[in-house]
């Protein structure tokens, strides 16, 4: 436990209502009390309204101990550029991880949190338990994916699960309770995805079926952005899209993400990150330069939001918010 974060228990913002009081999450390291109050935080869609371009980060919840610590430090630095929204990914040890770390960014540490909830491998029944402990927990937006198939697997078995694709989620998650429901988009493409144009076809059912906005995968060159978002908007989708942004602390941990998402490193930067290879403390500011002047390009286009992969660092996080002077009050 840091102690900055026993201090930010139950410190909320004055927007938000306490709720009811649960059980302290117990399968995430660190936790700090036995009951904390729920809190309900203003959903995410609301946010878009004030027609400003949000500020996001992406954590995971931690394997171990030394994860904890590194996830917990990186929140408290990262806490005071006062983020729009944290978001909370499902990883492959299941889903009640990103539960219970959600609750507890939420309702411990005061920042509106968001689930990542993938569908593929579970029954209608475990993920109508999940949404429904998140609503009790006063949480009330959720990610709502697929998720990755197993290796080796091209396409969801038909009877696998209730569920195939997250156009099946989604529907499923609106009629459980009132969330706001975002949705992922890929502007280089999804992998498996045959073709673009197909490709945003599902992503506006996905839209169609209830999500309120769009958060991409991580991207290096703006012009991909650029194309896939007029396409997305030429098909009649209007909800806000969210700049998926991931600074590049190592060359081969970059090499090894681009490889599994199929996004693609413009070739100057990879020139660049491959002459600095031996130098790690020169890839981390190339990879800050890269980012800062990514986002200032999108800000400048109108992006609806910056969503930062932080994964579960802060230091390249904070130095590209405060260049962009995009900390909030
Ligand atoms: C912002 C973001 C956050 C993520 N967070 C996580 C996370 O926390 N945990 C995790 O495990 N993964 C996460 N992922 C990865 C994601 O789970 C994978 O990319 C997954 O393979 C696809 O999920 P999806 O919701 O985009 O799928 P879908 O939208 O279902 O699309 C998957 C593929 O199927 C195709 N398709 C979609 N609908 C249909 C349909 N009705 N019929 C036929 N084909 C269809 C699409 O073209 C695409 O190729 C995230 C991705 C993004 C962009």
């Amino acid at each position: 436990m840091t102690s900055s974060t026993s201090d930010a228990v139950n410190t909320v913002n004055e927007n938000v209502a306490v709720v009811a009081a649960v059980p302290a999450p117990a399968s995430v390291t660190n936790a700090v009390a036995d009951t904390v109050s729920v809190v309900e935080q203003p959903r995410i869609d609301a946010l878009f309204e004030q027609h400003r371009p949000l500020l996001s980060f992406e954590f995971f919840p931690p394997k171990d101990g030394a994860g904890s610590e590194l996830l917990f430090r990186a929140i408290d630095e990262l806490k005071p550029l006062h983020p729009d929204f944290v978001s909370i990914t499902r990883t492959g040890v299941g889903t009640q991880p990103t539960l219970d770390l959600t609750h507890r960014v939420q309702n411990e540490l005061g920042i509106r949190a968001m689930a990542h909830l993938t569908c593929v491998h579970h029954t209608p029944d475990e993920m109508g338990d999940a949404l429904d402990c998140l609503w009790e927990r006063g949480v009330r937006n959720v990610l709502a994916l697929r998720g990755d198939l197993p290796p080796g697997q091209a396409a969801p078995q038909a009877g696998d699960s209730g569920f195939r694709y997250a156009t099946d989620l989604v529907p499923f998650v609106r009629q459980r309770h009132d969330f706001c429901v975002g949705v992922a988009g890929y502007p280089e493409g999804h992998p498996q995805c045959l073709n673009v144009t197909r490709d945003i076809e599902y992503l506006n059912q996905k839209v169609d079926a209830g999500a309120s906005f769009v958060i991409t995968q991580l991207f290096f060159d703006n012009a991909d952005f650029y194309r896939w978002r007029d396409a997305v908007q030429a098909m009649g989708v209007t909800v806000p899209i969210v700049a998926g942004i991931m600074p590049i602390l190592s060359v081969a941990q970059t090499k090894r993400f681009v490889g599994m998402c199929g996004a693609k490193i413009p070739h100057p930067l990879l020139l660049k990150l491959e002459s600095l290879e031996s130098d790690p403390l020169s890839v981390h500011a190339a990879g800050v330069e890269h980012a800062i002047s990514q986002c200032e390009e999108l800000l400048a286009n109108g992006v609806s939001g910056l969503h930062f992969y932080t994964l579960n660092r802060s230091k390249a996080t904070v130095l590209i918010t405060q260049e962009l002077k995009l900390e909030r009050q």
